[in-house]
Parts: C-alpha cells; sequence; structure tokens
C-alpha cells in the first residue's frame, strides 16, 4: 500500500479563509492575491454561514466557493467547514445539526471537513458520530497565540478517535482572520488530476493528500509488516499507533530523508499515522491508516 501516487504533481492549498465578507480583516481579491504570491495553487473562501465566492481562477490559482458552519453542544462548538457550496448553503437551518450539513454539503458534491477539533473541545464520541467527513484539521494555524490559546495541533484528539476506529485523514488550515501571522502558514498538499474544482474534490475524497507546515513527504509505504517513509530533510520520523507503548516509534537524525516502523502485530496495532519534524520545528502529518 501507498499513500500517494508516484508520478502526480502535489498542490498546494488553503481550504479555510476568513475575509472581510465576514469576521476576516482582507478583502477576498487581496486575500486571493496574497495566497498566489505564496506560492499556493488552490484557496477555499470560507466566511461564516455564507457562500460570497464564485469558482475562479486568478493567474492559475483556483478559488473553491466555501463556507463554515457552527454548531453549540453542552462544553464543545462543532465548526464545519464545506469546500465547493453551492450559494444556497446560507439557507441551512443550522438546527438540522452538524450530520445533516455534512450529508447535505456531500450531497451537492462538496467536500466536509471538520474544523479545530482540538479549539471546539470536540470529544473522541463526537468525532466518531459524525458520518461523510473527508477529513479534519490537524492543524489549525488560528488556534494559538496571539490569537488563542495554544490549541493549533489537534493530534492527540484525532488520536483518541483513532484509537475509537475513527480514521479521519487530515489537512492543515490557516483559518485565516486577522493577516498579521496567520496567513499561508499550514497547507493541504494534494496530488489531484488536474486543479479544477472537480479535481479538488475527487482527490480530497479519495485521500491523496497530507498535511503540512513545510516538510513534504514524498511516499508512505506499507508491506504488511512494515511502513517505510521517504520525505524532504527532517529531525525526527513518529509513527503514532494506537498503542500506549511499542518499541521504536521515533527515529530522529539530522537531516534524516527515511524512516521505517515494525509494525507490531502481536502487541495490537491496528493504524498508524506517520509525522514528520523538520529543524525549525515545523511538521507534516500523513493520513492514518489501518495495519
Ligand atoms: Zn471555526
Ligand atoms: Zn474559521
Amino acid at each position: 500500500m501507498r499513500l500517494f501516487h508516484e508520478n502526480k504533481p502535489f498542490f498546494k492549498g488553503n481550504l479555510h479563509t476568513h475575509t472581510t465578507n465576514s469576521d476576516g480583516k482582507m478583502d477576498p481579491q487581496d486575500t486571493i492575491a496574497l495566497y498566489k504570491q505564496h506560492g499556493y495553487d488552490f484557496l477555499s473562501i470560507t466566511d461564516h454561514r455564507v457562500r460570497t465566492t464564485d469558482v475562479m481562477e486568478h493567474e492559475g490559482m483556483l478559488v473553491l466557493p466555501g463556507t463554515e458552519m457552527d454548531f453549540a453542544l453542552p462544553g464543545q462548538t462543532i465548526h464545519l467547514v464545506g469546500i465547493q457550496v453551492p450559494p444556497s448553503i446560507a439557507d441551512f437551518d443550522r438546527a438540522q445539526g452538524p450530520q445533516a450539513f455534512i450529508s447535505l454539503v456531500n450531497k451537492q458534491g462538496g467536500a466536509a471537513i471538520l474544523a479545530h477539533p482540538l479549539w471546539s473541545f470536540n470529544d473522541a464520541d463526537t468525532i466518531c458520530a459524525l458520518q461523510g467527513l473527508c477529513a479534519a484539521e490537524i492543524y489549525n494555524t488560528a488556534s494559538q497565540p496571539p490569537w488563542n490559546p495554544d490549541r493549533a495541533d489537534a493530534t492527540g484528539i484525532l488520536d483518541y478517535a483513532a484509537n475509537r476506529g475513527s480514521l479521519l485523514r487530515t489537512v492543515a488550515s490557516d483559518d485565516t482572520h486577522n493577516y498579521n501571522g496567520d496567513e499561508c502558514r499550514s497547507a493541504t498538499m494534494l496530488q489531484a488530476d488536474s486543479l479544477t474544482p472537480e479535481g479538488i474534490i475527487s482527490a480530497l475524497k479519495e485521500g491523496a493528500f497530507y498535511a503540512s507546515l513545510g516538510p513534504e513527504f514524498v511516499q508512505v509505504e506499507y508491506d504488511g509488516n512494515t511502513v517505510s517513509v521517504t520525505c524532504s530533510p527532517v529531525r525526527s520520523i513518529f509513527f503514532h499507533t494506537n498503542l500506549p507503548w511499542a518499541p521504536k516509534r521515533c527515529v530522529q537524525g539530522e537531516g534524516i530523508t527515511h524512516g521505517e516502523y515494525r509494525v507490531q502485530h502481536d502487541m495490537g496495532d491496528a493504524y498508524v499515522r506517520v509525522i514528520i519534524e523538520d529543524e525549525n520545528g515545523l511538521r507534516a502529518w500523513a493520513n492514518p491508516f489501518k495495519v
């Protein structure tokens, strides 16, 4: 099993962005130009509870219309990002609940992502109950200082959910609001047949993508016994699994580009999630898979 295609380019995108059409501090045109300047290939504008942009292309960058819908639950909130949604999404009655929103987005040909689960205090029960998500944000730039307490990295809560059987794929998104440092940092690196809405949505559903703040995956392979990783030079490769303890789940060195983990079938390994970290402490997360 290989997580990525051998000969398909990666497109770089941010799937969660606010503008002056809700509570963001930059207008859509300037936001699109800014992400283009920083090497992004696609961007989804996801203002709160509305859909304000059409599908468009800006100097080779694809802009997908999106929205973010929020739901209040006792002790937590659920924020869902809908990608490639129609204008009528603004008519969605939030009293129907988060599952109805996910189902509607999928029915309309879009993709739904669980936003910032740690910021939202989502627990494993909540996450496991949601059906039809294409991914969850394992990293959300805006969920950290100076804009928030430090809850950007949701690896822990997504490991709890994975340990309970919900192997959600993961993206990293900026959730840009302020444009004073929360822009152009997180990315979803995605292998699509074409830089079109259809290409992006089908790649999101197929799973050929990873979340990154900088480091790059080349390949993650599993032959039934060993997980092998090749990547850009990093200082650490972590193999997260459901086991509290297993040997050799951390490979470290200077500028390493390869690491392996021998799956502990006897001990009960059920899934593996590979994380790489570069010399600056920036991480990338591969999608978890069953072993
Ligand atoms: Zn949110
Ligand atoms: Zn948001």
